[in-house]
């Protein structure tokens, strides 16, 4: 199978892409959790990953969408990206994650990847604005790739995104994305109205044939101001997704990632091992996506490493974390985060200013840690990086 995906990789993308993504992102992201795992040892915590939503503005409304797209749009500016990007630089960081609300509304989202040509980006975009300019333009940088999220057919696309043609837009921006030879994903958050339509293997055969490379199925969260909990996964549907998983990393030639397995199949969070916290569009330091809540911003202090490493917001945020569960803690105990919110006099970071109230309304629910029913990764290469690269890193034991 992966020679059938190697050739895939070979003839479908622009070969100096492929040496960015093999070098930027796999060789120098694997020296940065080699790093991170030095800097654990000595009891410091800066993760490899940082994911940072550089816009709060967006063309859709989605349903559990988390982000102030409703309110007037924010952006970090490029100074601030920068400074950002070259401090985790100097700790070994090279790769980062890209979110918004939508990143190419963000008019200096190309200054900042041509900026970095020695990192990686993956851009979480709806697919919407890509089109031969902007993936053209993509292709010049070599040193990003799109991670487009589709959450349904036609009929669930336009209900779970709030707006009308969605699909077909999403889908035009893939094919742009195809022409120009980039390397591109398609995220799913799969919940009830779309977990037998593209939780199967016939949605990765069309993937593969709209020259899809990997696929990242992440499962529903339950949170923001329309949090639509009856489309929340049971945790049978939950374990299916991981089955699912593993299964098709050993039959189809795309590459199937997820953040919330280890090689065992055990459950872990990427907040609470430290392997990745969320930069707010205001700059707040948050412990991740969905915890809208911080102490700090990236505006504090001479330097961002400092800022993060001395946080012991985010260090009782891992710690509690870890302490409660293996899966999400939002999901499983709001009651406790909104605790260490509230002890921690953290700033509630919303436009809004609603995300304590939006805890207090949640119920605690299961999440993707499901004791006794572990499934091992199957595949010798995800157990591989998994064993190496993406595990507890200690924060369980
Ligand atoms: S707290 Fe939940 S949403 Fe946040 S990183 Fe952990 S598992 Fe993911």
């Amino acid at each position: 199978m992966m020679m059938r995906f190697a050739g895939r990789m070979l003839r479908e993308t622009d070969p100096r892409l492929l040496w960015k993504f093999g070098y930027n992102f796999g060789y120098k992201g694997m020296r940065s959790v080699q790093k991170f795992k030095q800097r654990l040892k000595k009891g410091e915590h800066f993760p490899p990953f940082l994911f940072i939503s550089i816009i709060s503005g967006c063309q859709l409304r989605c349903q559990g969408c988390w982000v102030d797209v409703a309110s007037p749009s924010k952006h970090i500016d490029l100074d601030a990206l920068n400074r950002i990007v070259n401090d985790a630089k100097k700790h070994g960081n090279s790769f980062f994650g890209i979110l918004g609300g939508e990143p190419f509304l963000h008019p200096q989202l190309f200054d900042l990847l041509e900026a970095h040509p020695d990192c990686y980006f993956q851009i979480f975009t709806n697919g919407q604005l890509i089109d031969d300019k902007v993936a053209a333009r993509l292709r010049r940088c070599g040193n990003a790739s799109p991670l487009i999220s589709i959450e349904g057919t036609e009929v669930v696309s336009d209900e779970r995104r709030g707006r009308p043609e969605v699909l077909n837009k999403t889908l035009a921006g893939l094919q742009a994305c195809r022409r120009h030879k980039l390397i591109v994903g398609v995220a799913t958050s799969v919940c009830k109205t779309n977990i037998d339509d593209l939780v199967q293997e016939s949605w990765l055969h069309r993937l593969i044939d709209m020259g899809v490379h990997y696929a990242w199925f992440h499962t529903y969260r339950v949170v923001g101001p329309d949090a639509s909990p009856e489309l929340a996964l049971t945790p049978e549907q939950v374990i299916d997704v991981r089955r699912f998983i593993v299964r098709m990393r050993n039959r189809l030639p795309i590459a199937i990632v997820d953040a919330y397995w280890d090689d065992k199949g055990e459950a872990l969070c990427p907040m609470a091992t430290g392997v990745s916290h969320h930069i707010s569009p205001y700059g707040d330091i948050e412990p991740c996506p969905i915890i809208q809540f911080a102490r700090e911003t990236i505006h504090d202090g001479d330097s961002f490493f400092d800022t993060v490493t001395q946080s012991s917001f985010l260090d009782d945020f891992r710690k509690t974390a870890a302490k409660t569960t293996r899966g999400c803690i939002v999901l499983e105990r709001p009651d406790l985060v909104r605790d260490l919110a509230v002890s921690h006099e953290a700033r509630d970071t919303t436009q809004r200013q609603t995300a304590l109230a939006e805890l207090e309304s949640l119920q605690a629910r299961s999440s993707q840690h499901h004791p006794g029913q572990e499934i091992p990764e199957e595949n010798w290469m995800y157990r591989f990086a998994k064993k190496h690269w993406f595990f507890g890193f200690g924060a369980y034991t």
